[in-house]
């Protein structure tokens, strides 16, 4: 008794994806929806170096009167 409504539960949560139904408790394998406001492009920016022009990632740069510079030439 208890399987057949196990059975029926499955077949209906199959059921009612298969139409693209959405239940938030019995969807837990979807991912959730990250919404993509902002692209991370900004973490990884590339800048290149005012003396030597190589490129380096920012938060590895020194900014010397509004110019850019890498760990060498600093
Ligand atoms: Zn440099």
């Amino acid at each position: 008794m208890l399987l057949k409504l196990l059975i029926l539960a499955v077949i209906g949560v199959m059921i009612y994806r298969f139409f693209g139904g959405k239940i938030p408790i019995l969807d837990k394998t979807s991912k959730p929806r990250t919404k993509r406001s902002k692209p991370k492009i900004e973490e990884e920016t590339m800048v290149e170096c005012a003396k030597c022009g190589t490129w380096v990632v920012v938060e590895e740069m020194t900014v010397v009167q509004g110019k850019y510079y890498c760990d060498e030439c600093v």
